[in-house]
Formats: structure tokens, sequence, C-alpha cells
């Protein structure tokens, strides 16, 4: 038998489209030597019309596309995995290249889809109410990551259903991974070939890494701040990674600094535990500390997960504690818990060790 060897070949890993800025792919579409106008057309391939392959971009010859592949590829995810809740809320756990997954939730509400997208992997802050915040952080998502969330859940979509709104509200800090989340931004926003949305039908949510609220004005979307106390103390019991960063007094002096676009206003998060911060003098507190910022409330009961050491307050208290901000003149909602049964509502995205039995898995795409 002939032991003939040959030289190792090299083939360079293929690039994944989806991981390009516009900037990369037009230094591909040069390098190539194709017209500027190509980067445009790839682009709308990837974001408008969702390809999963090179063959799909038929506007492209056939010697092109061919070219095209030999040294790229679209990378998808596949094997996403659906849970369905009673109520119409749909869980999608995404696997990603490295094995860990990340969870994404689509939330129908009247005339509203909106889409709850996560930033990181576990979370870099450690809040004491929070199931993602026990994972610690296993890493940042890269844009394409936070944007295929979006792209699966468009895929998924029955043909009469359109997301409506997005808010970066999943799993993770948003403005801990401001970078990678304002590329994603821009590819949802993007007129000319990305999908086009208006940025007010983009909310990002912060625990309240005080000294970067401002980077997320020039974007253009909503800002959601996560306050769920009144006090240092409590702010520090509660949520002591974020505290450690910014006390309560510096986050409301940056909300208070932010440059709001006209007509638009602040919305304040505030999880209700019950004993803990859903008293009637929180309440009171709370209207104090906020008055003169033009801003919205929405109060969010406790979703319990397993092993969580706090309660969700009765409807009673919920209302009370409403109508004592209401009466200082601040406009505050109740927001409703969706997909708790499949662990999909604030606060319930994570692993989970001893997981309830999830009986309403729909589908595998
Ligand atoms: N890290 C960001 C975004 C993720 S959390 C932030 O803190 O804003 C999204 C919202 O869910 C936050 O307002 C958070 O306070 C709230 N939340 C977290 N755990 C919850 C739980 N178990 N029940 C109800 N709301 C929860």
């Amino acid at each position: 038998m002939s032991t003939e060897t040959h030289p190792p070949s090299v083939s360079l890993p293929l690039t994944n489209l989806l991981t390009l800025n516009e900037q990369e792919l037009g230094q591909l579409v040069q390098q190539a030597g194709w017209p500027r106008y190509r980067t445009g057309q790839i682009l709308r391939w990837l974001y408008q019309r969702r390809v999963r392959t090179i063959d799909q971009m038929t506007d492209l010859s056939q010697a092109d596309r061919t070219r095209l592949t030999n040294t790229a590829t679209i990378r998808r995810t596949t094997n996403c995995t659906v849970f369905r809740s009673s109520d119409r809320t749909r869980k999608l756990v995404l696997p990603l290249e490295d094995g860990l997954r990340v969870e994404t939730v689509l939330i129908p509400d009247e005339d509203r889809l909106t889409l709850c997208v996560s930033t990181q992997v576990g979370c870099t802050l450690d809040c004491g109410f929070c199931l993602t915040g026990t994972m610690g952080l296993k890493r940042n998502l890269r844009p394409h990551e936070i944007l295929e969330q979006v792209l699966t859940a468009q895929d998924h979509l029955d043909p009469d259903e359109r997301i409506t709104n997005v808010v970066f509200m999943g799993m993770g800090e948003p403005l801990a991974n401001l970078e990678c989340l304002s590329e994603a931004i821009r590819r949802l926003t993007n007129k000319t070939w990305g999908l086009g949305w208006s940025p007010r039908r983009i909310t990002v949510s912060t625990a309240g890494l005080a000294s970067r609220l401002k980077e997320v004005a020039p974007l253009g979307v909503n800002l959601a701040i996560s306050l769920n106390a009144t006090t240092e103390e409590q702010r520090a019991s509660l949520m002591p990674a974020v505290h450690g960063i910014a006390s309560l007094t510096t986050l409301l002096a940056a909300c208070r600094r932010y440059a709001l676009p006209p007509n638009r206003r602040l919305t304040f998060e505030y999880v209700l535990l019950a004993g803990v911060n859903d008293r009637e003098e929180d309440a009171r507190r709370l209207a104090k500390l906020i008055r003169g910022i033009a801003c919205k409330v929405n109060l969010i009961p406790f979703n319990p997960f397993p092993g969580s050491l706090f309660q969700r307050p009765s409807d009673h208290h919920v209302l009370a504690f409403q109508s004592i901000v209401r009466q200082a003149g601040i406009d505050v909602f109740i927001r409703k818990s969706r997909g708790r049964d499949v662990l999909g509502a604030c606060g319930q995205l994570g692993d989970i060790p001893r997981a309830p039995a999830l009986t309403q898995i729909e589908s595998r795409c």
C-alpha cells in the first residue's frame, strides 16, 4: 500500500455573511471587483427577504453566486424550539454555534405583537428577583445573534401576523453590550437594506447603568429604566451589582439629564415584590422620586420561578399601589404577565436546573 503524503489542504473557513456590518461587506464586494451597489443587494437578501442560501440571491448572476459561495455562507439558526403558552405567548429557544442557548419571546396583545429580545446569554447583573441573574454571565451576544432572534421569530409568524414592537428586555443587560446592540438596532432600522423599522417601535431596558444612558439617546429608541426600589438600601439589597455601579441618586440624576426627543418620555419599570417594595410608603416615595421627569410607570407584579424567594402581591395590593402613584399625576400601568406557564414572562428566562415539565412544546423549526 502506498503511503503518499499530501500537503495539508489549506481551506479558509467560510465567512458567515450575517456577521459582517455594512462596511465589512462593502470591503468584501470591493475585493471581488464587484460594483458598489452589490453590497445593498446582498444585504437586502439577508435582512428583507431572509434567504438562507447564497443561491437564493437570484439577482446575482450564477457565476457571481458561485464565486461568493467559495468564500462565504449564510448561517441561520436551525433547531429552534418553540414553547406555546395557553395565552398564545410563544417562547423560542435558539441554539447558538457554541452550544449555548438564547431565548426570545413573542407576546400577542390585542393589536400588538411584541418581541422580547435577549442581548446576553445569562446576565452581568445579579438582581435577586430575576432568574437570568442566577445564571451569571455566559457571554455577550454578537450583533447577528441579537438580530437572529428577530429573523427567526419572523420566520415563525402566522401569515396574518406582523411584529409591531421589539423590546430589549430578554436575557441580559442591554447597556452592558451596547456596541453589539447598537449594530443590531442599525440593521433593524436601516430603511435601504435593513428591516426598516421606526426606532419608536423599539425599547431598550436597563437595570440602571447610569453613565451609559446618554449613549442610548442617539439611537432614537425608547428607553426604559428598571427602578424597582425607592431607597438606596432597598436597591442595594435587590439589585446589588447595579447599585455598586450607580446609586439610585446617580441614576435618577442621569434620567433627568437624558436628552429625550420631543413628545417622548422615559418608562420606569417597577417589579412589585410582596411585603418588600409594594407598600404605601414605597408608592409615595416612587412618585416623589420621579416627579418632574417626562415619564410613565409600568408596574410588573413579580413572576415566580423555581427556587425564587419572593412572592407576587395580591391584585388588591397592586391596584392600591397604582392608585397612589396615579394620584400624584403620573401615568402608571400594570404590565400583564404573559407566558408564565412556559417560563416566558419577565424575569423567567434562563437555565432552569429543575425545570417543571414544559409540556407545551409546540414545534421545532
Ligand atoms: N436587564 C434589563 C432587561 C431585562 S429584565 C433590565 O433590568 O431592565 C426586564 C424587566 O423584567 C426589568 O424591568 C426587570 O426588573 C423585570 N423583572 C426581572 N425579573 C422579574 C420577575 N421575576 N418578575 C417580574 N419582573 C421581573
